[in-house]
């Protein structure tokens, strides 16, 4: 079953609000295995209206449209769906009586404008509003369907989720099933170049997202269930993960890089401590985000001072003298300090330039140094990082999990 979204409204086109409704459909679409082609947006027109269905129609077979369901003049796609398919609007009674309930509920007077929204075209599939006057319904005609639905968000989503989704779900025999591999220290270019001949299957499909300092590689598959699906995105994804090696660090729309690090370290039963200077306790604070960190977070630093850096972490006022706190040899002495005055197994440090200024040495900013110190011996690696203060704190922290994870994988 092919699908595509057809949303009706001038505020879309005048960019007054954002889709959300389609981005919503679109979610919930792809989670129960209806494939989704296109989405159009058309203003309040009846002629354009029954045009872009008329499109949609010659190319899917269930057109599902947002919006234009109210009471209003300019409220016309029941109509339009009529119209296109030559059936007549018929009096739906019990919507009537529900509509009459909900305006005495909400104390407004019933006007003609509100018995419009009874009406149906002949045949059509009621889908009772539980949240408002409009309900919506699904006309099937000339071997095609029609899904009409509110526009308002709150709406929609009930009327969705309570009538449209079992409905759909019992006509669509197909299941689409993604997997999300977490790609860190990759560039998207690089990526798109390392994966080039992987993007032109139809089935399954890879596409690439791009985050902060990361990407994420989609894999999905079209299938009669869930486990042929799946088995359609294993060799891709094996594949895939060849040729990236331990740029992969999990999979997952909920992954993260703080989470890898700390399943990791609980699964080895180990602990990390930070000696953070320009992130700020960023380090801390992400990991104290992932739910038991207590397991393998005792203790964490933000030295920012030079002093503080040599006081708390014992680095050398020699070391501070001669190559700055923004040096290699600066992130080295914080780590193994932190590391040793903790006692954990791990110590990860950042030092550098976050802006708007460098260093007064004429060291660019986004110059990062970041350390892992464990027992095995320390690794500092040299970043420079381009953007925002705020991003570049973020990506040094994230570079900070990653060099800990890939340390402990080694
Ligand atoms: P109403 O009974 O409120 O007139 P309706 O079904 O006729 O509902 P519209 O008139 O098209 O829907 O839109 C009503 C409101 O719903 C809009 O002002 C907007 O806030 C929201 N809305 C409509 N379409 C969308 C959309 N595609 N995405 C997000 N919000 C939408
Ligand atoms: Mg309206």
């Amino acid at each position: 079953m092919i699908a595509e979204i057809l949303s009706v409204g001038t505020e879309l086109l005048m960019g007054q609000i954002a889709n959300t409704d389609a981005q919503y459909v679109s979610r919930r679409l792809a989670e129960l295995g209806v494939a989704l082609y296109r989405h159009t947006a058309v203003g309040d027109n009846p002629a354009r209206v029954k045009e872009a269905l008329g499109e949609a129609l010659s190319r899917a077979d269930i057109v599902i449209t947002t919006g234009g369901l109210g009471p209003t003049e300019d409220d016309l796609t029941k109509e339009m769906v009529a119209e296109y398919f030559g059936l007549e609007m018929q009096l739906h009674r019990p919507s009537l009586e529900a509509i009459e309930a909900f305006m005495a509920r909400v104390g407004h007077p019933m006007g003609e404008n509100n018995r419009k929204q009874a009406y149906f075209p002949v045949g059509a599939l009621i889908l009772p509003n539980a949240c408002g006057t409009a309900p919506g319904c699904v006309v099937e005609a000339q071997g095609k369907a029609v899904a009409v639905l509110p526009g308002p968000p709150h709406e929609l989503k009930d009327m969705f989720e309570k009538q449209l989704a079992p409905w759909l779900a019992r006509r669509s025999g197909a299941h689409i099933e993604s997997r999300f591999l977490r790609v860190f220290g990759i560039g998207e270019s690089r990526l798109e170049t390392m994966l080039k001949d992987l993007f032109h299957t139809d089935n399954p499909t890879l596409a690439l997202y791009c985050g902060p300092g990361e990407v994420q590689a989609r894999v999905s598959a079209l299938a009669k269930d869930a486990d042929a699906a799946r088995a359609m995105i294993a060799p891709l994804e094996a594949e895939i993960r060849r040729r990236l090696g331990d740029a992969v660090y999990g999979e997952g729309a909920d992954c993260s890089i703080e989470k890898t690090a700390f399943t990791l370290l609980k699964s080895r039963g180990e602990t990390v401590t930070f000696a953070e200077s320009c992130t700020g306790g960023l380090l801390a604070a992400r990991l104290v985000g992932v739910p038991g960190a207590s397991e393998v977070l005792g203790e964490s630093h933000v030295t920012y001072a030079d002093a503080a850096k040599a006081r708390v972490l014992g680095v050398k006022p020699e070391t501070l003298e001669r190559y700055t706190a923004v040096s290699a040899e600066c992130a080295r002495e914080m780590a193994e300090g932190a590391r040793r005055i903790s006692g954990a197994d791990w110590a990860v440090s950042t030092t550098g330039y976050a802006g708007p200024d460098g260093g007064a040495d004429g060291t660019p900013v986004g110059t990062v140094f970041i350390a892992v110190a464990g027992k095995h011996g320390t690794q500092v690696k040299e970043c420079h990082f381009r953007g925002q203060r705020a991003f570049i704190r973020t990506l040094a922290a994230s570079w900070g999990f990653n060099m800990l994870r890939l340390e402990m994988e080694k």
